[in-house]
């Protein structure tokens, strides 16, 4: 079967990694993504990660308790690298090729982000897992995520939600009157200020017209079912007309 797109950038969040959240990151969550990334390579689709750090570190907090806040940023996007390189031991474990990737220089334990490089590592079927965020203070693994997908050309971005399977009206959790989107243009999400992704990251996936699947990683297949083409979660985009781009 022939995948729906070439290259796809997939978010995950630190906390996802913490599993039931008795340790920081969970072997057994580690185990279960790199087996849902794995068909994706056997699909000849080329994946770059973006991982958060929140389930060791977020700069707010931190900062709302008085702490400097470029000094509490880059704490976050330190623990961005921790993460990285636990995703990076158990893909490999489980028979991919990688590079993790750093936005701050950590030579010792990881590549320097090189766009040109990153590009070449997955042409070669290198998973590229990128570290550190956007490598500045202030802002967030979403808008990391965003601005590598932009500039490593990928044709989508891919979500990965917890406890949800897209986006919804309202939070689902609290509001049973709530719906479910197939689709919503990026200017719908922000005017009803949905909590998809950071407001600065989600205008620039608008500007730069970036289709977001915003989808739940709990469902076994997901994300193998998105880059065969499957409407699964929520289509974030400029229209519903508009198709993602497709591969070959
Ligand atoms: N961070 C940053 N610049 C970036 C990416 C992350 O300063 O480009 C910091 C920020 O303090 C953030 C923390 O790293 O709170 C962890 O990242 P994030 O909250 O995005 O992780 P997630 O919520 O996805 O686990």
């Amino acid at each position: 079967m022939q995948p729906r797109y070439k290259r796809v950038l997939l978010k995950l969040s630190g906390e996802a990694l913490a599993g039931d959240g008795k340790t920081n990151i969970s072997p057994d969550v580690l185990n279960y993504m790199s087996a849902e990334i794995k068909p994706l390579l056997a699909h000849g689709v080329q994946v770059a990660i973006v991982l958060g750090g929140g389930n060791i570190w977020r700069g707010g907090p931190a900062i709302k308790a008085g702490m400097e806040p470029p000094q509490a940023h880059y704490m976050g996007m330190l623990a961005t690298i921790i993460n990285a390189l636990a995703l990076q031991d158990a893909l490999e474990r489980n028979g991919m090729q990688t590079r993790a990737m750093t936005a701050i220089k950590m030579d010792e334990v990881a590549e320097s982000y090189i766009r040109r490089r990153a590009v070449r590592h997955m042409e070669k079927g290198r998973v590229v897992i990128l570290a550190a965020g956007t490598g500045n203070p202030y802002f967030t693994t979403d808008s990391g995520a965003a601005l590598r997908a932009a500039e490593l050309d990928a044709d989508v971005i891919l979500m990965a939600k917890n406890r949800v399977d897209g986006v919804y009206s309202a939070d689902p959790r609290t509001d049973p009157k709530a719906t479910k989107f197939d689709h919503i243009t990026y200017l719908d999400a922000l005017t009803r200020g949905l909590t998809i992704m950071d407001s600065t990251a989600l205008t620039f996936c608008m500007d730069n017209n970036l289709p977001i699947i915003v989808f739940s990683l709990d469902t076994p297949g997901n994300l193998e079912r998105i880059v065969l083409g499957e409407q699964v979660g929520t289509l974030i985009s400029k229209a519903n007309t508009e198709a993602p781009a497709t591969a070959g």
